[in-house]
């Protein structure tokens, strides 16, 4: 029979994987367990761009950003020449354009700001941003610029975390997670549909459904899907040499297998809908058209549509449960969890096995900030 792991992790997206990449890695016996296969929910088709610039005023979630940038630019390479998986990464100058005034001025208060991990900004005027990329439309009122700008294919990501997690002895098992069980405070195990693991240590990744772990957790976890849908595209023309987008929403960028990617809608309230609609369709394609009106000729190939994990604050969950021992959660990435899947399955993993994360504070991102 099969040894009890040192700990399970219930999810298999990118984040319960880059977890038990990191627990492996430091030696631990780990178990994931989803219901599905692994990368089945959002990180299956996220855009899984790393964007360059301050990504909050908050100086913790910021810096948080930034190490999950360095962490990332170490990590992609690595899982290639690891596991075989061609992640797809690619870092490419970025052109972000304003096609409305308050654009101009987030995009010049962004390039006023130091970059992620290193980065260059400028803030570009329409002329100068033309002259970079001749195909803009000629209603770009100025760009936001970037030096490095990263993008990988989230799929083989998240697969990519998995096959190194299983090189160092992770095991993966398909089931879906109903419960925990205790003995007074402590975790003794995880009830699974089809039988009950022990464990004594547990990570919770479960994305978009984890509001129902709190129930099991007699706490609020406030993680509330945001469907999100954006599409693939062929297009004939000369390669993109920019990852582009507005300035604060949207991206149309080249993807390194030669289609194009132009995406994402921002749906609240939506629960769990999956649906590809016509209405995403349409506003995708005229988002894209407003960048680069000769994308007429473009032919979507595939849509998709899945659920962001947003928790109620907008910061993750990550690290113990206040009231059962044991119990960890990783979770409520909203739009970038492909970014900081690296430095949350670090800083998670080193919580539950020593205690101490080296990536960044614990109490900011606790997910007791919801007890009581
Ligand atoms: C359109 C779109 C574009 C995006 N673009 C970007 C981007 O450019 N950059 C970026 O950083 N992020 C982006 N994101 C966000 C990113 O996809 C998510 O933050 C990330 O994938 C979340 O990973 P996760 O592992 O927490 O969740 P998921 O990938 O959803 O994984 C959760 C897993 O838990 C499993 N599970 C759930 N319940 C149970 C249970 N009871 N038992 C067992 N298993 C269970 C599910 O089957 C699933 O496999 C985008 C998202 C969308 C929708």
């Amino acid at each position: 029979m099969r040894a009890a792991p040192d700990i399970l992790v219930a999810g298999a997206g990118v984040i319960g994987c880059a977890t038990a990449y990191y627990l492996a890695l430091q030696g631990a016996r780990v178990l994931v367990v989803d219901r599905e296969a692994a990368g089945a929910g959002a990180s299956f088709h996220a855009t899984g761009l790393f964007s360059p610039w301050r990504a909050s005023t908050d100086a913790v979630l910021n810096a948080f950003f930034d190490a999950s940038s360095r962490l990332s630019q170490d990590l992609l390479p690595r899982l290639k020449e690891e596991t075989g998986v061609d992640t797809l990464y690619q870092v490419r100058e970025g052109l972000r354009v304003a096609l409305r005034q308050d654009q101009v001025v987030l995009g010049k208060t962004l390039a006023a700001a130091p970059g992620l991990a290193g980065a260059r900004l400028a803030y570009l005027d329409g002329g100068e941003a033309r002259r970079l990329e001749p195909r803009l439309s000629p209603n770009v009122l100025g760009a936001l610029w970037c030096n490095c700008f990263g993008q990988v294919d989230s799929y083989r990501y998240t697969l990519a975390l998995a096959q190194a997690a299983e090189r160092l002895g992770a095991q993966f098992q398909t089931a879906r997670v109903i419960g925990l069980e205790c003995q007074g405070d402590r975790l003794t195990g995880v009830r699974t549909s089809a039988s009950v693991l022990p464990c004594e240590r547990v990570v919770l990744a479960m994305g978009a459904w984890s509001a129902e772990t709190s129930a099991w957790l007699g706490m609020l976890v406030p993680v509330a899907p945001q469907k999100g849908q954006n599409m693939r595209l062929r297009w004939d023309g000369e390669p993109l040499r920019y990852l582009m987008g507005q300035i604060g929403w949207g991206h149309l960028i080249q993807r390194a297998d030669g289609f194009l990617s132009a995406g994402s809608t921002e749906e609240d309230g939506m629960g769990m809908d999956a649906t590809s609609t016509v209405d995403a369709r349409d506003r995708l394609m005229a988002h894209a058209l407003s960048i680069m009106p000769c994308l007429e000729t473009a032919q979507v190939v595939r849509q998709f549509a899945g659920p962001r994990p947003r928790s109620q604050d907008g910061v993750p969950l990550m690290g113990p449960a206040p009231a059962m021992r044991g119990v960890y959660l990783n979770t409520g990435h909203g739009g970038t969890g492909i970014e900081l899947a690296a430095a949350s399955g670090r800083h998670v993993a080193e919580l539950a096995l020593t205690g101490r994360s080296s990536i960044a504070p614990a109490e900011p991102f606790l997910p007791a900030r919801f007890a009581g």
